[in-house]
């Protein structure tokens, strides 16, 4: 693997650790704000003596607090398994991990804690 490639599995690893870390909470909250406004909305539009099929489908929809545990149980080891996806990233020179050394670890180091390649070095 190129050095340019190797760098983009790496950005490519953090983008996907970040996405769920940052993402999901931010997505559930989203979700959970959004179906409160559709709630509103339709209550709005609908009083309750009016389409009731409407809010007997409603009723089926989880609701966030029964979701959230469901949520935290995928995001939790999603997160850790992304992590390690990150840790275990190679140092496209040496072929020892980027960011570990033994038992020391280092996610925002800017050189390969084995050889001390900078990040995003181009191919000598
Ligand atoms: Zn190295």
């Amino acid at each position: 693997m190129s050095y340019a490639e190797a760098w983009r599995e790496d950005r490519r690893r953090w983008r996907r650790l970040l996405l769920w870390v940052i993402g999901l909470p931010v997505g559930f909250t989203l979700f959970v704000f959004a179906l409160g406004g559709l709630v509103l909305l339709l209550e709005r539009l609908f009083p309750p003596p009016r389409a009731e099929w409407l809010w007997e489908l409603l009723q089926r929809v989880p609701s966030p607090d029964a979701l959230f545990p469901v949520v935290m149980v995928l995001w939790l080891p999603g997160g850790m398994l992304l992590a390690f996806k990150v840790f275990e990233f190679a140092c496209p020179r040496c072929g020892e991990s980027f960011y570990t050394k033994g038992f020391s670890r280092n996610s925002f180091t800017l050189e390969c804690m084995h050889c001390g390649l900078r990040k995003g070095a181009v191919e000598p």
